[in-house]
């Protein structure tokens, strides 16, 4: 396993982190139940292979994750390890944040939290709620001092479209200078917009651990596109994503939302391989990518400018799909996405099945594109 020194914390991590958000579970009687003995062998094979850097979150596997994560690190593992969760900042109140806080720390078997996360934060989310007054900004401060959080940290969503250099990212990091340790975000090789926000965070002495960096599974499937971005150097779409992430000198950790052995050993290789990708490949990479992107900006460039259509079609995120299939090939994971369609609570919206051809979406659209036909062939692509 390959280790690095965390952003200025003085702590040193292993390049690979295990995000503990998808533990091994199986079904019964239409419910999901979470292993936890396959859980907590996972765990210590991680610890095995060399991760030193555990996350999890209070509603991760439905409430499970930190109390699995907690038995797994009892009896005296706990110190060997960084264990990392998160406060969801539902209000302002530090009153509030501090119950949260008691919670994981119940959940987890501890009396410490070693990087501490402000969850899910966008910048409004920031301004209104974490800097409060008395609010959870200032109680993680005061808990900093008494020893209980080790580090201050938060993890970062923010869903504004128009946010294109990451200006928003960028602020929260301003702002909290001095006091933010470390910073987790999205980024993988399909979505690198966050790359100038990442770039401040570590020049600032920010730790820097990235969720998603096989794309939240999209990378996992198998794509020749990807995986011959260059050519007999990767075996899967899955590595060549994670290289990527891990070749990125501003990333000091990426996250491996992991559920099986097989998945871990997998993962720990490519982070334990001392040869990585080298300038020219991470170029020749990068120049793919965006001939790529262009090819997918023919179709659709995600403009939104279609939207709303009266029948109540994403037609953007349709295309996406169908991007997947048309210039990455992953089309298994394209095909899957489509089906979850109206299903999956973050895509309530109807498939492309449902257009009644009124082409109310066609003259706003700035491309010209033949919406109507596209969305026919998607669906016969997709949900054949
Ligand atoms: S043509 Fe189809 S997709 Fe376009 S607005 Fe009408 S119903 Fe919606
Ligand atoms: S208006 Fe055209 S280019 Fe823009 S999102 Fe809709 S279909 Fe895509």
């Amino acid at each position: 396993m390959e280790y690095v020194e965390f952003g200025k914390t003085g702590v040193k991590v292993s390049r690979l982190g295990m995000g503990c958000m998808r533990l091994p579970s199986y079904e019964k009687e239409g419910k999901t139940i979470f292993d936890e003995e396959k859980g907590i062998a996972l765990i210590h094979r991680a610890m095995d292979l060399g991760v030193n850097y555990f996350d999890t979150a209070p509603y991760y596997c439905d409430k499970q994750s930190e109390v699995i994560l907690g038995k797994a690190l009892a009896g005296g593992r706990r110190d060997k390890v960084w264990v990392s969760t998160k406060n969801p900042i539902e209000n302002d109140s530090g009153d509030d944040y501090e119950k949260r806080l008691e919670s994981s720390l119940k959940n987890l078997q501890t009396d410490h939290i070693d990087f501490y996360h402000f969850w899910g934060i966008s910048l409004d989310a920031f301004l209104t709620k974490v800097m409060a007054k008395d609010g959870p900004f200032e109680r993680a401060q005061k808990l900093k001092k008494q020893g209980v959080i080790r580090h201050i940290s938060f993890s970062f969503h923010d869903r504004d479209a128009g946010d294109k250099e990451c200006d928003n990212l960028k602020e929260i990091l301003k702002r909290g200078e001095g006091i933010l340790e470390s910073v987790l975000c999205q980024y993988n090789l399909l979505d690198r917009n966050k790359e100038p926000g990442i770039a401040l965070a570590h020049e600032m002495g920010l730790g820097t651990v990235i969720m998603g960096p096989v794309g939240g599974g999209r990378l996992g499937a198998p794509s020749p596109v990807i995986r011959d971005l260059i050519p007999g150097k990767v075996r899967s779409s899955a590595e060549m994503a994670l290289r990527f992430v891990l070749a990125n000198q501003n990333v000091n950790i990426a996250l491996s939302g992991v559920s099986t052995i097989e998945q871990l050993e997998e993962n720990a290789a490519v982070a334990s391989n001392n040869t990585p990708l080298q300038a020219d490949e991470i170029s020749q990479i990068e120049d793919m990518m965006k001939e790529n992107e262009r090819l997918a900006g023919l179709y659709c460039t995600g403009c939104k400018y279609c939207l709303p259509c009266p029948q109540g079609i994403n037609i953007p995120e349709i295309f996406t799909m169908m991007n997947y299939h048309r210039v990455y090939k992953l089309t298994d994971f394209a095909k899957k996405n489509y089906a979850e369609i109206g299903k999956s609570p973050w895509m309530k919206y109807e498939n492309a099945s449902k257009c009644v051809d009124c082409g109310a979406c066609e003259k706003k659209c700035p491309q010209s594109l033949p919406i109507r036909a596209q969305l026919k062939e998607t669906h016969q692509t997709l949900a054949g």
